[in-house]
């Protein structure tokens, strides 16, 4: 107007110098921004299909400022690389549906609802309501690297359905609406690490080909992954909850469509499959509410390391959880099968089984709880700093009772003796009477061993005295080992 210039070359329009694509949201009026927007759209466009060298073409709006999108829509298709680098928009921001062709950098974007003096008032017969728009990316698909670190989402970020192809960035993204990523399927690497969402977070039936990070990542409000399919590595490190997070029925596989629709659930929702993904749950921390669900999923590539909370059954109640049985005989975590890779000692894996040995012990599931004790009494053996005596102790312990949770383990080994000292005898021969001649057979040899075994009275007193003389020693001999029994639980305690 004056023929100052906009920082960026264009013509100034308002006093403060500003173009119309970099004018504040009250200095511009959205039909005249979305006009001269339509040119600048139309003149990229020609300016890419006369260029040699296609992938130098740039959408450039970093640092506009957008009024609601209202009538404009982009073309289904964007062809080159678009940049939307510190832009801010106001109420809908149209992407719904759209296909980028190009890269997407979204970094330090703000998507903001829209402003008072905007506002749209939607009237129905339900009365008023103002509606504030929302950053709308449901069903689009991104070719290529997709980037939006640090950008801030003041209103519902809808990215439902579609697809990421390659990397995307969310790293430290903050949504401050419900962030809804319900069916997107992630094929590239994604970072969602610092990620802060203040609201509702939907995974649900999401998935991700390639390795997904939510590390030091902050969630507030319930987070879903129900259904979600982690086919490489999920990696939760660090991260916060202050709510509930359902990681429940995550799956190995499902059929999709075309636009990653899901059409069959392999596995099921009845019978789980188990997941060849890692999980990383290490080091988390747990506020308020938080509670991690984990119904009818399989962790047996799941790591713990660090995350104490797995001792707290108001925090893992591990649901219907599918635990990796070693050999059948007792539930492991994945860290064990990694010992000796990245740290992992056996003295930490040691104290992985005593945390989730707590956890079942403390809600009394001493069922369960009894194969983490056996681990945690494994590891104990094969770890290398535990002195030899504590290990030569520790190895009758398991020959004996298999760590004291064993009851046919003691009874075997009594009649397993019974039957040597029995040999030893009908070899040897015995006096089974005072002054009488010697015996050789064997089964009496058995009978004379458990008499020895439980002192049972001799057979020439009466009928009387020797039928009362079982029945105190079984009386006594009963009650003193549950005795024994509870004050060695008393000490484990
Ligand atoms: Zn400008």
């Amino acid at each position: 107007m004056d023929g100052k210039n906009c920082w960026c070359g264009r013509d100034a329009e308002t006093k403060e110098g500003d173009c119309i694509f970099h004018a504040s949201i009250d200095k511009k009026k959205p039909k005249d921004f979305w006009e001269r927007f339509e040119i600048y759209f139309e003149e990229t466009l020609e300016e890419y299909e006369e260029a040699e060298t296609k992938a130098v073409i740039l959408f450039d709006c970093s640092y506009f400022v957008f009024p609601p999108f209202g009538e404009w829509k982009f073309p289904k298709e964007i062809p080159f690389h678009i940049v939307f680098t510190n832009a801010v928009f106001y109420g809908d921001a149209e992407f719904a549906g759209i296909e980028f062709k190009g890269q997407a950098l979204f970094v330090e974007t703000q998507f903001h609802p829209c402003p008072e003096f905007l506002l749209i008032k939607m009237y129905t017969t339900m009365g008023t309501f103002e509606y504030p728009g929302f950053a709308n990316f449901s069903g689009s698909l991104f070719s290529l690297k997709a980037n939006f670190a640090d950008s801030k989402f003041f209103c519902v970020a809808d990215f439902r359905k579609g697809r990421f192809l390659a990397e995307v960035n969310f790293r430290g993204a903050e949504f401050h609406e419900n962030a809804d990523f319900k069916l997107r399927v992630f094929e590239g690497e994604t970072n969602f690490n610092f990620a802060e969402f203040e609201r509702g977070v939907y995974f649900n039936g999401s998935s991700f080909t390639k390795k997904v990070e939510f590390g030091k990542a902050v969630f507030k409000r319930e987070t879903f992954f129900s259904g979600s399919e982690f086919r490489n590595k999920g990696v939760f490190a660090g991260t916060e909850f202050y709510d509930y997070i359902y990681l429940e029925q995550v799956v190995k596989e499902f059929e999709r469509d075309a636009d990653g629709n899901i059409v069959k659930v392999g596995g099921g929702s009845k019978k789980v499959k188990d997941g060849e993904a890692c999980i990383d749950f290490v080091y988390n921390r747990f506020f308020d509410k938080a509670k991690v669900y984990t119904y009818k999923t399989s962790v047996r590539k799941w790591r713990f390391e660090g995350t104490y909370a797995i001792k707290d059954p108001g925090i893992f109640g591990f649901e219907e959880t599918v635990w990796k049985t070693e050999g059948d005989k007792r539930k492991t975590v994945y860290e064990e099968e990694l010992i000796g890779s990245e740290d992992i000692t056996y003295e930490r894996v040691g104290e992985i089984y005593r945390l989730l040995r707590l956890n079942f012990e403390s809600r009394l599931a001493y069922e369960k709880a009894s194969d983490f004790h056996v681990g945690q009494m494994e590891m104990l053996l094969l770890d290398s700093d535990v002195p030899l005596s504590k290990k030569v102790f520790l190895l009758a312990y398991r020959l004996i009772s298999n760590y004291g949770e064993s009851v046919l383990l003691p009874l075997f080994w009594l009649i397993y003796f019974a039957a040597i000292f029995a040999c030893f005898w009908s070899y040897l021969g015995f006096y089974p009477e005072v002054g009488g001649p010697k015996c050789y057979d064997f089964y009496a040899a058995i009978l004379h061993t458990m008499k020895t075994y439980f002192t049972l009275p001799s057979g020439d007193v009466p009928v009387t005295e020797f039928l009362m003389g079982i029945a105190q020693r079984l009386v006594g001999g009963t009650f003193i080992t549950f005795a024994i029994l509870a004050l060695k639980r008393a000490f484990k305690r």
